[in-house]
C-alpha cells in the first residue's frame, strides 16, 4: 500500500456508501453530510491552499472524529488529483501521486490511554501519516502549535476534527483563523455540521479499523484519569446477553465496505492490559459499545 493506494481505496468507500440508496434515515442524512464535506474540500479549500504542497496539515489524535474526517479527507485528495491529471495533458498512468505522506500534527498533551497510543501508531502506518509528535506534556496547545509551525514554515492551514457539538464549537466556521492567543494559521474545519450519528455510520460503513476503547463503551476519548465509558451504556442488570438500547447501525455494520456478508463483528484495535485495569479498576459493569449512543448531548457523559 502506498498513501496514493489509501486515498484511492477511502475514495471508493466513500462513494460506495453515496451510493447506497433506500436505507436508514441516518445513512441519508450522513450522505449530505459528506456531500457538504467533499465541497468545502473540493471548492473552498483546495483551491486556495494546495494540499500536495505542505500548506495544509491534519491535526491527529486517534480519536473517531478525526479518523472519520481522515477517510473523506483521502477521498477527496484522490479526487483532486484525479481532476488535475484529467486536465493535464498525459494518462493517468503516466502520472505520479505527488505526496507519500500526509503531514499530520499530533500534541501529546494529558495521560493518554496506552491503546489510544498503540492506535495512533497503528493508524500513522495505515494511512500513511508523516506525524508529528510533541513531545508529552511539555506545553498548552498553542505552544505546542507554534514549535510545530517553526518547524513547518510552508504550513498555512490545519484540519481540525472539530463539530459544532463540541465545547465552544457551536459558533465556528469552516475556515476561520485562529484566535489571538493561538499562533497566527487558518483552521479548517469541515467537519463542524456533522452529528455523531454521521460520524459512527461512515466510519463503521468503512471497515476500517476503530480504536479498542470504543468496543468498551467510551464515546469521547480525553485522558486516562478523566475519562470513563458512557454512564448511559451502562448495562443493567441480566442484558449482557439481550440489547436493551438499539444498535442503530447494523445494518453498517453487516454492509460493510469489502466485508463479507453475515460477518456482524466491527474491527477494533486490542485493549490493553493496563488500559483494561484501568477501567474495570472503579466499575467492573459492562457496557454497551459507544456506537451504541446517538445522542450528542451525551457524547461527554463518561468525562470530567
Ligand atoms: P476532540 O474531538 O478531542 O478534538 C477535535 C479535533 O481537534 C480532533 O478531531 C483533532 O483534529 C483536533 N485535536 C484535538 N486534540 C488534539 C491533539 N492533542 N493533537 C492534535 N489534534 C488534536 N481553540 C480556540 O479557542 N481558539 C483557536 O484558535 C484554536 N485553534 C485550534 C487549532 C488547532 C489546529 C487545534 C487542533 C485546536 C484549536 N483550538 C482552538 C482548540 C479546539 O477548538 C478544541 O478545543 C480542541 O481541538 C480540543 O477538542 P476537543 O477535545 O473538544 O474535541
Ligand atoms: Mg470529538
Ligand atoms: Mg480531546
Amino acid at each position: 500500500m502506498s498513501l496514493e493506494g489509501v486515498a484511492e481505496h477511502c475514495y471508493n468507500i466513500t462513494q460506495s456508501y453515496l451510493d447506497l440508496a433506500n436505507q436508514t434515515s441516518i445513512v441519508d442524512e450522513t450522505k449530505e453530510a459528506i456531500k457538504l464535506t467533499r465541497d468545502y474540500l473540493l471548492k473552498d479549500i483546495f483551491k486556495r491552499w494546495d494540499p500536495f504542497s505542505g500548506q495544509i496539515s491534519f491535526s491527529y489524535n486517534g480519536g473517531k472524529d478525526c479518523q472519520v474526517l481522515l477517510i473523506v479527507y483521502l477521498s477527496c485528495l484522490w479526487e483532486f488529483f484525479k481532476e488535475s491529471i484529467r486536465i493535464s495533458q498525459f494518462s493517468l498512468k503516466f502520472q505520479k501521486f505527488p505526496l507519500e505522506y500526509l503531514p499530520t500534527v499530533y500534541i501529546d498533551q494529558a495521560e493518554t490511554f496506552q491503546t489510544l497510543e498503540d492506535f495512533i501508531e497503528l493508524t500513522k502506518n495505515r494511512y500513511f501519516l508523516s506525524l508529528y509528535e510533541s513531545p508529552r506534556n511539555q506545553t498548552s496547545m498553542p505552544q505546542a502549535f507554534r514549535n510545530y509551525l517553526d518547524l513547518n514554515e510552508n504550513t498555512e492551514a490545519i484540519v481540525i476534527g472539530i463539530r459544532h457539538t463540541d465545547p465552544y464549537g457551536e459558533k465556528l466556521k469552516c475556515i476561520e483563523r485562529t484566535d489571538s492567543n493561538w499562533p497566527d494559521f487558518i483552521r479548517l474545519q469541515p467537519l463542524l455540521h456533522w452529528k455523531l450519528a454521521n460520524v459512527w455510520s461512515l466510519l463503521l460503513y468503512s471497515g476500517e479499523e476503530l480504536c479498542g476503547l470504543y468496543e468498551y463503551g467510551f464515546t469521547s476519548i480525553g485522558g486516562v484519569n478523566t475519562t470513563r465509558p458512557n454512564p448511559f451504556l451502562k448495562k443493567g442488570p441480566g442484558e449482557d446477553n439481550g440489547e436493551a438500547i438499539t444498535n442503530h447501525f447494523s445494518w453498517e455494520i453487516s454492509n460493510a465496505y469489502g466485508k463479507a456478508q453475515e460477518d456482524s463483528s466491527v474491527p477494533v484495535t486490542r485493549v490493553s492490559d493496563a488500559d483494561l485495569d484501568i477501567i474495570q479498576k472503579t466499575d467492573d459493569s459492562a457496557y454497551y459499545p459507544g456506537w451504541f449512543l446517538i445522542e450528542d448531548s451525551k457524547e461527554r457523559a463518561g468525562r470530567s
